[in-house]
């Protein structure tokens, strides 16, 4: 090899170093092998195909979806003295017979083409006379239903691995969600690609979920608290943005609302207003964050519970974009959890149904999680992390434990006894002794599980029977409307062979104060 990768990115991109895993990554293309890189958008994923393509012999194919981005990335290749070129819809016939004549001269590094355009029988011919240094497949996500950017087209990508066997693949997406992982690298046939995710984490913000239960009280503890500070706040309704909105202008908060409802000029009103920091608190549903660029944002405050793990990391990554310490807060609910599940199944689309409650269990699970939040956020990206985080609320002030023995043999053998066929909620009612019609048309007052569990609140059943499922002694079937049943971890339990700790219940309020203070 003429030049070291370290050279080039020296003379041509102008950088000292590599960042993690970028140099890694680009020795694997070099070996031939094929990579998958998942790193947040500014990672610097670029690098880790035009530098192999510059070290392998014959063109890059790129494939790009977006023609502005497409052109962007050509420019500063351009630029740098890189023989890059692209070919979309956008050019002339003279413009494209001008690059087809580069490619057959072999007079270029790199092409970005579209998607549609490189799957056109014909230009996958003329592919397969020239010498290909590599594919790079830019926003792998939108192969996947499971991503948020489906495009039909982008399914056909798959050929390339069969029609291509010797020239290495590198996909790489901004999307991690494990479901979309899996479905691109499935559909693009790279069983054996290397997975790299890196770049997800943002030390700096300090991760904290409550329990929420007067929401509009702890919302204004939280605030009340920060005096000063830029703040958004995501509710997930308009009406909810509304109503949250007008009563911290009321309380005497300098708070708008913002969301796709209002008119025009109004929205970019508050958007600059925010920006210049005349306006402290916006009051926002998820339309809200898009174009702002507002590096001291403190703290991101979810009022509703997200309805995915990535809409939660991508709104929460709107604070502290400064590298200054800032918060993300999240108000959770059960009865959250079930409009998200209601609004999913009112769908006619069963697979549509199937995937958002998939993604919806994640953050409930995000939501209950009694280990460190960092942690489990990264670790649903695929970064797998073996040190706790010391900056979230369950590393800075560890939950209470409690030998929850009895109540999970109470639990359990009320899911036992009555069949393994119903809800959290029913089971409580029975578990608290309820006389609903329900319970008597079922005759459940009959049981002996019936009321065992009076002398626990509601609350506090809900909270325990939801660590049960975290921690595998419960298994929630989605597809029953949330039936209950027993997995195999419950065995001993209810045999009193086993103990079980379950970690203690939050208080609110409380807890707000508690982080603040430290
Ligand atoms: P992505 O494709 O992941 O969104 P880019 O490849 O466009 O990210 O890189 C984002 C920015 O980071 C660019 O401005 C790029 O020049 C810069 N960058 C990438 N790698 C490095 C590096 N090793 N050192 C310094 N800057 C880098
Ligand atoms: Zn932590």
């Amino acid at each position: 090899m003429a030049a070291s990768i370290q050279h080039t990115l020296k003379t041509v991109f102008g950088f000292h170093d590599f960042r993690p895993p970028q140099q890694e990554v680009i020795e694997r293309v070099l070996a031939g092998e094929d990579v998958f890189l998942v790193m947040p958008t500014g990672g610097g994923k670029s690098l880790c195909y035009q530098i192999p393509a510059l070290h392998r012999d014959g063109v890059a194919i790129v494939v790009s979806p977006l023609i502005a981005l497409m052109k962007d990335q050509m420019d500063a290749l351009i630029a740098n003295g890189v023989r890059a070129a692209c070919l979309n819809s956008s050019l002339s016939a003279a413009e494209a017979g001008r690059v087809f004549q580069q490619l057959d001269k072999g007079t270029l590094d790199l092409l970005y083409v579209a998607p549609e355009r490189l799957l056109m029988p014909e230009f996958l011919e003329r592919l397969g006379t020239l010498k290909l240094a590599l594919f790079a497949i830019d926003e792998a996500h939108c192969i996947s239903q499971w991503g948020h950017d489906f495009r039909p087209e982008y399914t056909q990508l798959g050929r390339l691995r069969p029609l291509f066997p010797g020239v290495p693949i590198v996909a790489m997406t901004a999307t991690a969600d494990p479901e979309t992982r899996k479905d691109i690298l499935g559909q693009l046939g790279l069983p054996n690609a290397t997975v790299f995710v890196a770049g997800f984490d943002r030390p700096n913000i300090t991760y904290t979920v409550i329990p929420k239960q007067k929401p509009l009280a702890q919302l204004g503890a939280f605030l009340r608290n920060r005096r000063d500070e830029a703040g958004i706040v995501y509710a997930l309704s308009r009406k909810r943005v509304d109503q949250v909105a007008k009563q911290l202008q009321a309380a005497g908060f300098s708070a708008a609302a913002y969301h796709a409802g209002l008119p025009d000029d109004q929205r970019r009103r508050v958007q600059e207003a925010f920006q210049r920091d005349d306006i402290r608190i916006v009051v926002a549903t998820v339309a809200f964050g898009m174009g702002i660029d507002k590096p001291n944002v403190r703290f991101v405050v979810h009022y509703d519970m997200p309805k995915s793990v990535e809409s939660y990391y991508q709104e929460t990554g709107r604070a502290g974009r400064d590298g200054l310490p800032s918060e993300a807060l999240m108000l959770f609910g059960m009865g959250d959890v079930m409009t998200a599940r209601k609004l999913i199944e009112n769908s006619d689309n069963a697979e549509r149904v199937r995937i958002e409650i998939q993604k919806l269990n994640a953050m409930v699970a995000y939501g209950e999680a009694l280990t460190c939040r960092r942690r489990a956020l990264l670790s649903y990206f695929g970064d797998q992390r073996d040190h706790d985080c010391g900056n979230c609320d369950i590393c800075t002030d560890p939950p209470q434990r409690f030998d929850a023995t009895v109540q999970a043999q109470k639990a359990l053998s009320c899911v036992y006894r009555t069949g393994e066929r119903f809800g959290m909620m029913h089971l409580i009612e029975v578990l608290r002794g309820s006389k609903n019609q329900r319970v008597l048309d079922l005759k459940h007052d009959k049981l002996s599980t019936w009321g065992i569990g009076a002398d626990t609140p509601a609350t506090q059943w809900e909270n325990i029977i939801r660590q049960l499922i975290h921690l595998g002694y419960l298994t929630q079937d989605f597809t029953r409307f949330g039936a209950l049943s027993l997995s195999s971890a419950a065995r001993p339990v209810l045999k009193g062979e086993t103990t079980v700790t379950l970690g203690m219940p939050r208080n609110t309020v409380e807890t707000v104060e508690r982080t603040r203070k430290r």
